[in-house]
């Protein structure tokens, strides 16, 4: 039976089963370094093809076994055994096809910021550049937190059977993506300014136009109105970046300044 194995960027064997077992023994072929044989359909990680260290050397690698590790795709922490090394790169089970599609097309790996066409792709968890995604200028560090929430467009189709459907579908088919994202103090301030705004319209109309019903006044006409124009200002220029779609933990975001945008990499749809 013949093995081979991934070290750094090259493809090593055939070793014969005797030589492989000596390699694990040593330590040059670890739990998850990369491995293939006659007849895996892919290659997959040593941990998961099913060969351990012979006995005698046991005491030496325990720790190599427990060790955490950093997906150089998604950043997140990822069990040893969980984790594939490529090309020198700890990847987690979840982004392993990814990235070696990307390797492949030849696109780098990791990154937190993308553009795609008018949207800002972030991964779950980024910190992005300390410049403002509204206007592009310098955010001075001036940081916000989001939580950014989106449910396939689909679940809106219950809000038109009833409102409680529509709830629970739309908490359960929910997902977000947290980011820290620049904000200038001038875009800041301009948009605790129209948050001001919104608010005030939407309050005042429900005052105005409750206030003119139990009149019986006229006026009380201006009320809903004022609160129509409330929902829409704060609908339209309240939001810093509006979610489009989520999945596979990145968000795909409206509203996001062009210049911004351009000196981001373009994302590419694996
Ligand atoms: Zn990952
Ligand atoms: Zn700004």
């Amino acid at each position: 039976m013949e093995w081979y194995y991934a070290a750094g960027n090259d493809r090593r064997g055939p070793v014969t089963d005797d030589e492989f077992q000596t390699l694990i023994d040593q330590g040059v072929v670890n739990a998850q370094t990369l491995v293939w044989r006659e007849p895996m359909p892919d290659w997959a990680p040593l941990a998961a093809a099913g060969r351990q260290p012979s006995p005698s050397s046991v005491p030496g690698t325990p720790a190599k076994f427990a060790a955490p590790c950093i997906c150089a795709e998604c950043g997140k922490p990822s069990s040893s055994a969980d984790t594939v090394q490529i090309m020198g790169n700890d990847v987690c089970a979840g982004c392993k096809d990814r990235v070696l599609e990307k390797m492949r097309m030849g696109v780098s790996i990791g990154g937190t910021a993308w553009r795609d066409g008018k949207k800002l792709v972030i991964a779950d968890g980024s910190q992005l550049p300390d410049q403002c995604v509204k206007c592009s200028l310098p955010a001075e560090g001036s940081r916000m937190k989001r939580k950014f929430l989106w449910h396939p467009p689909l679940v809106y189709i219950a809000f038109l059977v009833n409102i409680l459907l529509y709830i629970i579908l739309a908490l359960c088919f929910r997902k977000t993506v947290k980011a820290e994202i620049g904000v200038c103090p001038g875009c800041r301030g301009r948009r605790v300014r129209d948050l001001f705004i919104g608010w005030l319209a939407f309050v005042s109309g429900l005052v105005v136009g409750f206030a003119g019903l139990a009149n019986g006044a006229i006026w009380g006409w201006a009320g809903p109105v004022l609160f129509l124009f409330g929902v829409c200002w704060l609908v339209g220029r309240t939001q810093l970046l509006l979610p489009s779609r989520i999945k596979d933990g990145r968000a795909w975001l409206r509203g996001c300044h062009k210049d911004y945008l351009a000196r981001l990499p373009e994302w590419t749809e694996l």
